[in-house]
């Protein structure tokens, strides 16, 4: 099986017989453990804080979303979470939060990172997932310590970027962002999200040809789920966990096979539609893993989408179980690494 064109990856992403779509999964296994090994890498998310000036329209913390409680952590509370991951050994840790780009936040967050860059011995891997921001501020921050980025394009497609987004919200300036950060120095990550109203399976072609135009270290996508108080909900005429959960493994695998040595995250959104959706992940050829170790107060107001699984276990829990089923499918969890793709590695030897 070999996957080398647009044409093959819509047939694979079309595949819907069972005997191939399991076909499909071993080999961009096999695909996985040649080019990354057997090897999960955890990345800590903390999502410090759900206040966002944006408005996207399939998202659950979008600005007008006037039914939800906001809240920040304190620069107390993210320290500890940041110390705690530290202690666990989890080799790096993602900062996510709603999209604020006023000069409070900014200085908030390179305090944070300079701190815990110290608190750690400079050991603890940061990922930053705050949105779109000037060239500056992400210069800044990867001054202060970030050393990778995540900023999904969410679509690759610009009229289908436009349908899921308010005018004001653009997608050149996404696009960007992407390349500042590149520019920068960034381990660049980006994504999409899977079965959207409106995206055909030509769409998600293009996505993955993006993924590889763009020369991306790390993709981190997800199945789109719904969620009741946002304006996309009334172009969904049916939502099947069983279909979604499918079209987003078959993306992940055919990612894989297409381009074999990136860092695939097995996302949260994932598990909000099966249990052992991450593990599915992982076994269809993603490589990462992000448990959330947000305190479980602040959880349940971090909702994007309905079931967001784990709000009620706290992070330890959410180690112990996680690390128990990964175990249970023969990989091994690459504790106190960065875990940083192969593909990032040959492009540094090759600059
Ligand atoms: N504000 C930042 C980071 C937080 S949102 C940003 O937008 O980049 C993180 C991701 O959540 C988004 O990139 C989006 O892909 C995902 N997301 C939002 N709403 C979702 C939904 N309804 N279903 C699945 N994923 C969703
Ligand atoms: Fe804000 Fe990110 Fe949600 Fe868009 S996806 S509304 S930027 S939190």
């Amino acid at each position: 099986m070999d996957i080398k064109d647009k044409k093959d990856i819509i047939y694979y992403l079309g595949v819907s017989e069972e005997e191939k779509i399991r076909e499909l999964f071993d080999y961009a296994y096999k695909v996985k453990v040649e080019n990354v090994g057997k090897f999960v890498y955890f990345r800590g998310i903390i999502e410090f804080s759900n206040i966002c000036t944006k408005n996207c329209y399939y998202c659950g913390i979008r600005k007008d979303n006037t039914k939800i409680k906001r809240f920040s952590m304190t620069e107390d509370e993210i320290i500890e979470l940041a110390l705690w991951a530290y202690e666990n050994n989890y080799g790096s840790i993602v900062l996510q939060s709603g999209e604020r780009k006023d000069k409070d936040f900014v200085l908030f967050i390179e305090k944070i990172l300079k701190k815990i860059k110290k608190l750690s011995n400079d050991k603890l891997g940061i990922t930053l997932s705050v949105g779109e921001q000037d060239y500056d501020t992400y210069k800044r921050w990867f001054d202060a310590g970030a050393h990778r980025y995540l900023l999904r394009i969410e679509a690759s497609d610009r009229e289908l970027y436009e349908k899921l987004h308010p005018a004001d919200h653009s997608y050149d300036v996404r696009l960007k962002c992407l390349e500042s950060l590149r520019d920068i120095g960034y381990q660049v990550g980006t994504g999409v999200m899977i079965g959207l109203p409106f995206q055909t399976l030509e769409n998600l072609a293009n996505d993955i040809l993006f993924f590889k135009k763009m020369d991306i270290d790390m993709i981190g996508m997800g199945p789109y789920i719904i969620h009741e108080d946002t304006p996309i909900i009334k172009y969904v005429d049916s939502f099947d966990k069983e279909s979604q959960l499918n079209l987003a493994l078959k993306m992940i695998a055919v990612t894989r096979i297409f381009l074999k040595d990136v860092n695939i995250a097995s996302t949260t959104a994932l598990q909000a539609l099966k249990h052992i959706g991450r593990e599915l992940g992982l076994m269809a050829g993603a490589n990462i893993i992000m448990p959330t170790i947000t305190d479980t107060k602040y959880r349940q107001l971090y909702l994007l989408y309905q079931d967001k699984p784990c709000i009620d276990e706290n992070a330890g829990l959410c180690r112990n179980c996680l690390q128990a089923r990964i175990e249970s499918i023969g990989e091994k969890i690459g504790f106190n690494e960065w875990g940083d793709s192969p593909h990032y590695f040959k492009k540094v030897r090759e600059s």
